[in-house]
C-alpha cells in the first residue's frame, strides 16, 4: 500500500513539475477554492427564494382564511338578523309585508345593506314576495337556494345571483320560517356584492395584490380590482379548476388581466365562498434578482482579488525556489553566483521552515518510537503475565485475552476473541454485566468472586478486579481475574473442619443446626415433614473405661458407619456428643411411621455385637424422635424435643425409642425445679434419712433397717425419693447425694453401735453411682471415714445396675464382698430377671419387689412369681426379703412359704431416727414378751 502511495506521488510530482509552473497551480488552486463557494452560495440563494415563496404562500393562505372569516361574518350576521325575525308574530301570522318592513329596518339599523326577500312554494312553483305588488309573484331569481331551504328545513347561503332587472349582483342568505312544524316560507336577505368587495378592500393588502371572492361554481362575487367589471364572470380557469377540486391550496394563476400571480385560496365551510389572494410573481422575483446581482458582483470582486493575491504569492514562492536553483546551476556551470537579496532571504526562510519541519518530524518519530517501545513492553508483560488478563467490550465481547487466559481456559486466542464473557462466566447475564459496566464507569468496584468455565467443562473460582476506562472514545473493561482455587479449597477445608466431626467425618451439631434451619425456612421447605432421631448409646462409657479411648473411638466409628448405612441420600447424620448422634430424616408425612421404622433398624444395627480383634462389645441405643412441623419449627426446639424423648426412652428401660410428647416438656420443667431444690438441700443440709425396719418374719425381731432419703426443704409439693432420685441421676447430683446418704447411714450405724443397738443398715445405691469408676475408692473412703464395720452395711442395687455390664459388676461386687459388705438385689423381678446369671453373682440377698407382694391376695401370677423367687433364693442360699408387706394375710402367706425377712407398712413406715429407735425398743420388748410367753 505504502509502495503505491509513493508511486502515485511520484507520478503527480513529475507531471506538475514538467507541465505546470507553481504560479499556475496556485491560480488553479484559488479557482478550485472559489468555485464550490460560488456554487454553494447559488444554492443558498435559490433555497432562500424557495423558502420565501413558500412562506409567502403560507402567509397568504392564512390571510385568505382570515378574509374568508370576515366575509362569513358579514353574511352570517345579516342571516342571523333575518333569523331573529323569522319567529316574529308577523310572519307567523302571514303578515309578510310587516315582517319585510321590520326586518329591513333592523338590517339598516345594524349598519348592513340589503333588502328582504320572502319565498313560498305553491303547486310545485316558487313564489317571491314583492313589496311593489305587496303579494307573492312568480319568482325570477334564486329559486335554487329557496328550494333547498324547503327541502332541508335549514338555513342556506345562495351562490351569486344577478337581479335581471337591475343587473346588480347579490348573495342571498336564506332562513326557514317554520309554522306548525313545516317550512312555510324561506326568508332571505339579499346582500349586494359591493358590500363584500368593500370587506375585501378593508383588509388593506398591498395594492398590486389581487384579492377575490368566488362562489361555489367559481363565479367572481367580489374583487379588489375592477370589481364592477368582473363580478358575475368566471374566475381564471386555473383558479376555478383548483377551487372545484379542493378547499384550500396554492397555485400559479394568470389573472383576467393577464398578470402571472402566485395565488393562495381558502373556501369557507360555512358559506361555501372562496377567498383568494394573488401576488404578482414579478413582485417576488424582483428582490431575488437584486440579491443575485449583488452576490455575483461581490464574488467577481473577491475572485479578482484572490487571483491577484495568488499571482503575488506564487511569484514569491517561485522566487524562493529560483533563489535556490539559480546558485545551484551557477555552481554547476562554474559561473559567478549573483544573489538577489530578497530572494535569498525568502529561500533562507523556506530552508529554515523545512529544517524546522524536519526537526519536528524527527522529534515526533522519536516520540512514536518510544511509545511503540512502551507498547511492546506492555504487550510483552501482559502476554507473559502469570494471571489471566482480559479486555471486554460493553456488550461482553472479549476484545483482548492474554496467553495465560488461553492456557488456563483451554481456548485458542483467536477463539477467545470471538467469544463473549458469558461463555466463560456462566452465571453472568448480559443484563447483570451491563449494570456492572455502567456502574464501573464512575465508581471503583471492590474485587468480587465468580466461577470460570474452561473449554473442557471444568470450573475454577476466580477473584475479579475490574476497571472500566475510556480509551480513544471507547469504554472498555479491563479485567484481571485471579485463580483462587487454592484459597477456596483452604476455606472449604476450614469450613469442613468447623462443621464436621473429625473422627467420624459426620456433620457436627453446628452443621446439623444450619441444615435444619435451611430446611425449615419457608423458601427451602421442599418437604412438608420430617423427623429428628436423637440416638444415645447405652452403656458406652464402660467401653471407654475398660478398653481405653482408642478402642472407644473404633467402636464409635463402627457404630457411626452402621447408622450411616441406614440413612438415605437425603438424610443427614450428625455426631453431637461423645456417644450421641442425631439423624435428620426428611419424608412426606406418614404419621411418623418412617421415623419409627428407621429407629427400630438403628437399634437392631447398634445392638449387633461389635468385634474388634479379640474384643467383643455389645451396645444398645436409646432413641428419641421429634417430628416437624408437629413438634416445633425451629432447630433448637426440635433438637431439645428429640433429646427429651431420648431421655424418656432411656428412663423407660433403654434399648428402645419413643416419640416426643408435650408432657415431656412439663417433666423437663419439673426436673429443673427438682434439681434446683436438690442442689439447695445439699448446700443447706435439708436432706434427712428415714429408716424402715426389716423384720424377721419367723421371730418378729428387727433384723435391720433400710435407710431412705428424704427431702425436707419445706417446699411444696413434698417430693419422695421415687420422684427426685431419677432427677438426681439425670442431672448428675446422684453422686453427692449418694455420698451424703451413705456417710450419714454409716455414721448412724456407728452411733447405734456405740449405744449398744445392733442394727444392720441397708443403703440404696443408684446404678449410675455403681457404674462410676470411683465407686470402690469412694466406698473404701466411706468405711474409713465413718469407722463402720462393713458387715453391718448392706448395699442395695437394682437388677439393672448389675446386669448392664455384668463383667464389671461382678468384679466390683466381688471387691465389695471382699471388704465384708453385704449385697442385696433390690426390686427383684422387675428388671432383667436374667435368672441364668444369678448363680454367678456374688450377692447375699434378694428383695422381692413390692408390686408382687401387694397383689398376693388378689393375683395368682404374683403369687407364682413369689413362690418361684422363694425357691430360687433357697436353692442359691440367698437371704430373701419381701418388700411392701401391708396386710396380715400377705405376711402369713410369705411366712408359710418360708420367706425369712420382710418390710412394709404392716410393721412400720420409714421413720425418722428417734421414732425408729422408739419403735425398735418397743418391738424388741414385745418380741421378748412373746418369747417369754411361748417358752
Ligand atoms: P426401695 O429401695 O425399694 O425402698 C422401698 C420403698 O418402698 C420406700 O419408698 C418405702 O417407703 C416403700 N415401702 C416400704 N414398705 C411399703 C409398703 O408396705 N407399702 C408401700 N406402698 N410402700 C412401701 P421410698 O422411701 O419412697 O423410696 C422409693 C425408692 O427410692 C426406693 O425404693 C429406692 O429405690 C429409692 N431410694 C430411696 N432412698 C434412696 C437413696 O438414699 N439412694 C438411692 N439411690 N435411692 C433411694
Ligand atoms: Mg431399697
Ligand atoms: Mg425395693
Amino acid at each position: 500500500m505504502q509502495g503505491y502511495t509513493i508511486k502515485l506521488t511520484n507520478i503527480f510530482g513529475t507531471l506538475f513539475r514538467h507541465h505546470y509552473p507553481v504560479a499556475n497551480l496556485l491560480r488553479i488552486l484559488v479557482v478550485a477554492c472559489w468555485l464550490p463557494g460560488m456554487i454553494g452560495l447559488g444554492i443558498v440563494v435559490f433555497a432562500d427564494y424557495r423558502e420565501e415563496r413558500q412562506r409567502l404562500l403560507n402567509d397568504n393562505m392564512q390571510r385568505a382564511r382570515a378574509l374568508g372569516h370576515a366575509i362569513d361574518g358579514h353574511i352570517l350576521r345579516a342571516q342571523s338578523l333575518v333569523q331573529s325575525f323569522a319567529i316574529a308574530d308577523e310572519i307567523l301570522s302571514g303578515d309578510v309585508k310587516n315582517f319585510s318592513k321590520r326586518a329591513s329596518r333592523a338590517i339598516a339599523g345594524a349598519g348592513l345593506r340589503g333588502h328582504i326577500l320572502v319565498y313560498r312554494f305553491e303547486n310545485g312553483r316558487s313564489l317571491l314576495y314583492s313589496s311593489k305588488d305587496d303579494r307573492f309573484v312568480a319568482e325570477s331569481i334564486d329559486s335554487a337556494a329557496a328550494r333547498l331551504v324547503f327541502e332541508r328545513g335549514t338555513s342556506v347561503i345562495s351562490d351569486l345571483t344577478i337581479d335581471p332587472d337591475s343587473g346588480h349582483a347579490f348573495v342571498n342568505a336564506h332562513v326557514p320560517v317554520i309554522l306548525h312544524g313545516k317550512v312555510t316560507y324561506s326568508a332571505a336577505i339579499a346582500i349586494p356584492t359591493t358590500e363584500l368587495t368593500a370587506e375585501l378592500l378593508a383588509q388593506g393588502l398591498p395594492v398590486g395584490w389581487l384579492v377575490g371572492l368566488t362562489d361555489r361554481k367559481g363565479i367572481i362575487a367580489g374583487r379588489s380590482r375592477d370589481s364592477d367589471k368582473h363580478v358575475g364572470r368566471p374566475a381564471s380557469p386555473q383558479l376555478r379548476a383548483a377551487v372545484l377540486k379542493s378547499d384550500v391550496g396554492t397555485l400559479e394563476t394568470i389573472t383576467r388581466e393577464g398578470i402571472a400571480n402566485l395565488t393562495a385560496f381558502s373556501r369557507s365551510p360555512r358559506t361555501g365562498y372562496t377567498t383568494s389572494i394573488g401576488v404578482p410573481q414579478a413582485e417576488l422575483i424582483g428582490p431575488l434578482r437584486m440579491k443575485l446581482a449583488s452576490l455575483i458582483s461581490t464574488f467577481a470582486l473577491v475572485f479578482g482579488l484572490a487571483l491577484l493575491l495568488a499571482r503575488y504569492m506564487s511569484k514569491r514562492i517561485a522566487n524562493s525556489v529560483q533563489a535556490l536553483i539559480k546558485p545551484a546551476i551557477a555552481l554547476g556551470q562554474g559561473t559567478p553566483i549573483a544573489f538577489d537579496r530578497l530572494h535569498l532571504a525568502e529561500a533562507n526562510e523556506v530552508a529554515a521552515a523545512i529544517g524546522r519541519a524536519a526537526e519536528l518530524l524527527t522529534q515526533r518519530d522519536r516520540a512514536l518510537r518510544a511509545q511503540q517501545e512502551a507498547l511492546q513492553q506492555f504487550h510483552f508483560f501482559t502476554e507473559n503475565a502469570n494471571d489471566i488478563l482480559l479486555v471486554l467490550e460493553e456488550a461482553g465481547q472479549i476484545r483482548y485475552a492474554n496467553r495465560m487466559a488461553s492456557r488456563r481456559l483451554g481456548y485458542g486466542n483467536a477463539e477467545l476473541l470471538g467469544m463473549e464473557i458469558f461463555q466463560i462466566d456462566k452465571a453472568a447475564t448480559p443484563k447483570l454485566f451491563g449494570r456492572l459496566f455502567e456502574y464501573s464507569r464512575s465508581n471503583q468496584i471492590t474485587p468480587f468472586e465468580r466461577e470460570y468455565t474452561c473449554n473442557d467443562g471444568s470450573v475454577f473460582p476466580v477473584e475479579i478486579n475490574a476497571t472500566v476506562l475510556e480509551h480513544s472514545g471507547e469504554w472498555l473493561m479491563y479485567v484481571a481475574p485471579r485463580d483462587i482455587s487454592e484459597r477456596v479449597q483452604a476455606e472449604q477445608a476450614v469450613r469442613w473442619a468447623a462443621t464436621h466431626d473429625a473422627m467420624t467425618g459426620l456433620a457436627n451439631r453446628a452443621c446439623l443446626r444450619e441444615c435444619l434451619l435451611t430446611l425449615l425456612s419457608a423458601e427451602h421447605c421442599i418437604l412438608d415433614s420430617g423427623a429428628l432421631l436423637y440416638i444415645d448409646l447405652d452403656r458406652f462409657k464402660p467401653v471407654n473405661d475398660v478398653y481405653g479411648h482408642e478402642v472407644g473411638d473404633r467402636v464409635l466409628l463402627e457404630v457411626s458407619q452402621r447408622i450411616q448405612a441406614l440413612m438415605r441420600q437425603t438424610d443427614l447424620l450428625a455426631r453431637v456428643g461423645g456417644d450421641e448422634f442425631i439423624a435428620l430424616l426428611g419424608y412426606r408425612d406418614d404419621g411418623g411411621r418412617h421415623a419409627a421404622d428407621t429407629a427400630r433398624s438403628l437399634i437392631d444395627a447398634v445392638s449387633a455385637p461389635i468385634k474388634l480383634g479379640k474384643i467383643e462389645v455389645k451396645l444398645s441405643a436409646s432413641i428419641g424422635i421429634s417430628r416437624f412441623p408437629e413438634h416445633g419449627d425451629s432447630a433448637d426446639v426440635l433438637i431439645h424435643a428429640a433429646d427429651l424423648a431420648m431421655l424418656q426412652a432411656k428412663h423407660d428401660g433403654r434399648n428402645g425409642y419413643g416419640f416426643y410428647a408435650p408432657e415431656m416438656d412439663k417433666q423437663a420443667q419439673f426436673a429443673i425445679q427438682v434439681e434446683r431444690r436438690l442442689q439447695q438441700a445439699l448446700d443447706h443440709g435439708a436432706l434427712a434419712l428415714h429408716f424402715q425396719p426389716i423384720v424377721n418374719l419367723e421371730s418378729g425381731a428387727v433384723d435391720g433397717v433400710e435407710a431412705l432419703v428424704r427431702l425436707e426443704d419445706g417446699i411444696e409439693p413434698q417430693l419422695g425419693p421415687a420422684a427426685f432420685i431419677p432427677v438426681a441421676e439425670m442431672c448428675g447430683l446422684i453422686a453427692p447425694l449418694g455420698e451424703w446418704v451413705a456417710l450419714e447411714a454409716c455414721r448412724q450405724q456407728g452411733r447405734w453401735r456405740d449405744a449398744g443397738v445392733h442394727l444392720q443398715v441397708s443403703v440404696n445405691v443408684s446404678a449410675l453411682q455403681f457404674q462410676r469408676a470411683d465407686f470402690m475408692p469412694q466406698i473404701r473412703k466411706l468405711i474409713a471415714v465413718s469407722g463402720i464395720n462393713p458387715h453391718w452395711l448392706v448395699v442395695e442395687l437394682t437388677e439393672t445396675a448389675v446386669m448392664e455390664n455384668m463383667a464389671e459388676a461382678v468384679q466390683i461386687l466381688s471387691e465389695l464382698k471382699k471388704i465384708g459388705i453385704r449385697i442385696a438385689l433390690d426390686d427383684f423381678g422387675t428388671g432383667y430377671s436374667s435368672l441364668s446369671v444369678l448363680p454367678n453373682l456374688p450377692i447375699d440377698k434378694l428383695k422381692i419387689d413390692q408390686s408382687f407382694v401387694r397383689r398376693i391376695d388378689t393375683d395368682h401370677a404374683s403369687r407364682a412369681v413369689i413362690d418361684a423367687v422363694i425357691a430360687l433364693a433357697n436353692s442359691l442360699e440367698l437371704e430373701l426379703v419381701a418388700e411392701g408387706i401391708e396386710t396380715e394375710s400377705a405376711l402369713r402367706y410369705l411366712r408359710e412359704r418360708g420367706c425369712q425377712l420382710g418390710q412394709g407398712y404392716y410393721f412400720s413406715r420409714p421413720l425418722p431416727q428417734v421414732a425408729l429407735e422408739e419403735w425398735v425398743e418397743k418391738r424388741n420388748a414385745q418380741v421378748a414378751d412373746d418369747n417369754r410367753c411361748s417358752s
